[in-house]
């Protein structure tokens, strides 16, 4: 088992990537906390610690890694704001850059002291391929803020290069999650809104959140120990 007696903490875990990252941990081994806002999704989540963290919440999200004290931290909250710039209110651009940024700041800052009196540590950010990788229709605050995460990412791991401590980011392109779904159903033409999903898709499928979880798990184990400051894209052939 690959992540044997490690303690993991992960936000956003109550469903999706998050969800599946959350049940690959705990199949290798890992000392799973896992964390979200809906903490009754959370309830049949079997196999690991599990609580309420909003990561809007500093004090909260704070106090959750340092009772966890992680030795990986995978920060996979996020939300997408469907719009482009002419349809962004600056609410909606605060929240993006909030949850999807401030929260891994926020949650790296916290888990970053333990991490460097240990000498090790893996931390593991949810990007996307809406970013610097590739421009995607109607995703201007959520691709803005998911760029940001790959900036962060790189800085974070330069900083603590020479540390032990790596960080590393994961930009998946369309994958099959509750949220995925409930974006399909808000376009009035679900099927449409599939088909026109799928056929952006070399490969002819969307991907599945626990092929994004692998790679969490590669990236939060020692068998990457040689890497950091990476973007690691797995979208199906979508950026290609
Ligand atoms: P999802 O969107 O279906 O679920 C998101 C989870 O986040 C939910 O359980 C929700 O309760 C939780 N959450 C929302 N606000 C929160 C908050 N303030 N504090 C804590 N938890 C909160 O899951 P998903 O689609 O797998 O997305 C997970 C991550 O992957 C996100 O960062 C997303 O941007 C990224 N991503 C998803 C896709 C995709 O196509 N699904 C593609 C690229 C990147």
């Amino acid at each position: 088992m690959r992540l044997q007696g490690k303690r993991a903490f992960i936000t956003a875990a109550a469903q999706g990537i998050g969800r599946a990252t959350a049940e690959a941990m705990i199949r290798e081994g890992a000392i799973v906390t896992a964390t979200d806002i809906n903490a009754d999704l959370l309830a049949d989540l079997e196999g690991a610690t599990t609580g309420r963290v909003d990561v809007l919440d500093r004090a909260a999200l704070e106090a959750a890694i340092r009772e966890a004290d992680p030795e990986i931290l995978v920060n996979c909250a996020g939300i997408v704001h469907a719009g482009t710039i002419q349809q962004a209110t600056d609410d909606d651009f605060a929240l993006a850059m909030n949850l999807n940024v401030r929260s891994q700041f926020v949650a790296i800052q916290a888990a970053l002291p333990a991490m460097l009196a240990r000498g090790a540590g893996s931390i593991v950010n949810i990007a996307s391929v809406a970013s610097t990788l590739m421009g995607v229709r109607n995703r201007f605050a959520y691709s803005t803020s998911k760029a940001a995460v790959i900036g962060l990412t790189k800085s974070v791991a330069m900083d603590f290069i020479a540390t032990g401590i790596r960080c590393n980011c994961i930009a998946p392109g369309t994958v099959d999650s509750p949220s995925l779904h409930d974006r399909l159903r808000a376009t009035g033409d679900y099927d449409q809104a599939m088909a026109d999903f799928v056929a952006r898709q070399p490969m002819g499928r969307i991907g599945s959140s626990p092929e994004i979880a692998d790679l969490v798990v590669y990236l939060a184990s020692d068998e990457s120990r040689y890497m950091s400051g990476q973007c690691l894209t797995i979208d199906g052939g979508m950026s290609l």
